[in-house]
């Protein structure tokens, strides 16, 4: 697990397959998102979220999570991450070998009460039975469980949630034996000022161990700020949805998660490893396109790379004139 970040900066997580999938009425089908997942692996992709352990009858678009996860954990050197909602989801991931599970807890309770019907103590039950399940498991065959703080930056019922509220949930999270806590702006309510002060305060209550990540959505042009700013003081994962597929249904031309082609170019370009072809990961999109029809969004495919541009390179234009004079 701790090697995943070796010879890298910044791990981008591709959540396409689970984020981006569910969010589309499109049912795509299984070979596809094989196809899909080990062309994002080719491209250097190293963690992905390849579905979610919901019922079909919710999801259809994910039925086939069991034989997704089974398929990408054949995939060397490829991290498997799928959401469960609940111990029952957990013990279907735990059976397919997913290496991560995330269980989202929705910091509003109304959202959790209408999203997962459950209020934050019933589902911090299903944390109980899940690190429970994960006990009973030898140390090495435990999946990774991060509790993600859904909703974080604000919620569609709730409005603003206070930042202590946040903490407060994270801190139980850790207390119940998460192995980390996520945060994750589900409606696209942040801005860069207020991920850095959340971040911050998770810090400072629970240290920098229990939060690498964050998983951020573009719904109001924000992400990729968001994403610097959470770069900037140090959040060395970063969720991402290839063309930002799943739009978001509350803003219409909107992209949902941010656009992993446009945040690998921003790594990439500012000098920054993330081990990933961003050639190779463009014509990943042909597969997603020809298997669903729903838009793809994204700035760096429309235009392509600057002329000249060198790719995994020391970055463009930062005091490196010299090489890309040379190449
Ligand atoms: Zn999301």
């Amino acid at each position: 697990m701790s090697d995943i970040m070796s010879g890298i900066d910044v791990l981008v997580s591709e959540v396409g397959p689970r984020d981006g999938l569910q969010s589309i009425k499109s049912i795509m089908p299984t070979d596809a998102k094989k196809n899909w997942i080990k062309a994002m692996s080719d491209a250097g992709i190293r963690e992905i979220e390849v579905g979610s352990f919901v019922p079909a009858k919710l999801l259809p678009q994910l039925a086939d999570t069991g034989e997704i996860v089974q398929y990408a954990r054949t995939i060397p050197g490829l991290q498997v991450a799928a959401l469960v909602p609940n111990a029952k989801g957990a013990e279907a991931a735990i059976a397919a070998g997913a290496h991560k599970i995330t269980l989202p807890l929705s910091v509003s309770e109304t959202h959790s009460l209408k999203n997962l019907r459950k209020t934050h103590e019933q589902v911090f039950e299903e944390v109980k039975a899940i690190v429970a399940l994960l006990k009973a498991l030898p140390k090495d065959k435990r999946p990774h469980f991060e509790g993600s703080l859904s909703t974080a930056f604000g919620c569609t019922l709730e409005g603003y949630i206070p930042e202590a509220q946040v903490v407060k949930l994270g801190e139980r999270l850790m207390a119940l034996g998460c192995d980390e806590v996520g945060l994750a702006d589900t409606t696209g309510y942040a801005n860069p000022a207020q991920v850095k002060h959340m971040i911050k305060a998770i810090w400072a209550a629970l240290g920098k161990n229990a939060l690498t990540g964050i998983h951020i959505h573009n719904t109001r042009g924000l992400g990729l700020a968001n994403a610097l700013a959470a770069l900037d003081i140090g959040i060395t994962t970063f969720d991402s949805s290839l063309g930002g597929l799943g739009g978001c249904p509350f803003a219409p031309g909107a992209s949902g998660n941010i656009v992993t082609e446009d945040l690998v170019f921003m790594l990439d370009s500012m000098g920054l490893k993330t081990g990933i072809d961003l050639a190779k990961l463009l014509k990943v999109r042909e597969i997603v396109t020809a298997a669903v029809p729903d838009p793809m969004y994204g700035f760096t495919p429309d235009a392509g790379v600057p002329k000249g541009y060198i790719q995994g390179g020391n970055g463009w234009g930062i005091g490196n004139d010299t090489k890309l004079a040379a190449e």
